[in-house]
């Protein structure tokens, strides 16, 4: 397990970039008023989080508020390992956040329930998937954990209900199997067009965003990244750095939003390098090309 200590000290400025309107949800948050009201507030985050490695490639979160002790976990695929790690820290667990329906993100769910009374929260469209769900979120509504204010982006595309988490005081994003680092995840219950619309979402966050993925996955998404987009100098680095991670067993999560813009080919639709490897004419839209190159990696 790898202790990642986010301890800021932050202007919520950097918000007038994210100018999406969002709504509080009643009953299980505090409003703050409106955006404008929103930018003005001056305060202190400080937020833990935890990498904790489960079945084979999957990775769960636990978030931790220093000040009240509250915490959450994300995407528990299986319960053990989030026990352990709770029973290392002695803590207790207050909330299980989903980012979507899959066994392989909400696996502990129940059994972490019945041991803690923690509360389950994911996608109003997920309600009869997830199991044991509580509390629902729709786009852009607002939650707090502790004093931390949350966002739930819909991100559709991989399935239906898919949902990121967003905490911008501490500038980190848990984006499941919507983003990943080099990637994005399978098209299983949507379109490319709504898979290109969630990505942009994610990348109208702030560049220095940290993004916590639902998998490792980014050394073999190297390689099929470098194999569309070979003279891209960036990605090259990149893709040394997390060889030596990967050799190390070193985990390469977080990235960050800046490296995936200029490494993740999902993201680089507009690159003339990869629209020519993969012989897409001139003339296709981001979500066309979005699509080829989902269809190019599914049969890598
Ligand atoms: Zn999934």
């Amino acid at each position: 397990m790898r202790h990642l200590c986010v301890r800021k000290n932050l202007l919520y400025g950097f918000m007038r970039r994210f100018s999406m309107p969002f709504k509080t949800l009643r009953g299980v948050s505090r409003s703050l008023g409106g955006v404008s009201n929103f930018c003005s507030i001056k305060t202190f985050s400080t937020l833990q989080i935890e990498l904790v490695p489960c079945l084979r490639d999957n990775y769960a979160y636990l978030i931790h508020d220093v000040n009240t002790g509250t915490v959450g976990v994300v995407d528990p695929s299986e319960s053990l390992p989030i026990v352990d790690a709770l029973n290392r820290k002695n803590w207790n667990l207050n909330y299980i956040l989903n980012t979507h329906h899959h066994f392989d993100h909400t696996g502990g769910n129940l059994d972490l329930k019945e041991r803690y009374g923690a509360k389950v929260i994911g996608s109003a469209l997920d309600k009869e998937r997830i199991p044991g769900i509580d509390i629902v979120l729709n786009d852009r509504d607002q939650w707090m954990f502790a004093s931390h204010e949350v966002l739930a982006l819909e991100t559709p595309g991989h399935t239906r209900g898919h949902i990121s988490f967003y905490f911008p005081g501490s500038k980190s994003v848990f984006t499941g199997d919507t983003l990943f680092s080099l990637s994005c995840g399978k098209i299983f219950e949507g379109t490319p067009q709504e898979m290109f619309s969630s990505l942009s979402k994610l990348m109208s966050l702030p560049d220095d965003t940290n993004i916590y993925c639902g998998h490792e996955y980014t050394l073999s998404n190297s390689k099929f990244a470098l194999s569309i987009e070979p003279g891209n100098e960036e990605l090259q680095s990149y893709a040394a750095h997390v060889a030596q991670f990967r050799n190390k067993g070193l985990p390469t999560i977080p990235t960050s939003l800046r490296k995936e813009k200029l490494c993740n080919p999902f993201l680089r639709t507009s690159s003339m390098e990869i629209r020519k490897s993969l012989n897409i004419p001139e003339s296709a839209d981001d979500a066309e090309v979005l699509g080829a190159i989902r269809q190019a990696k599914d049969s890598f």
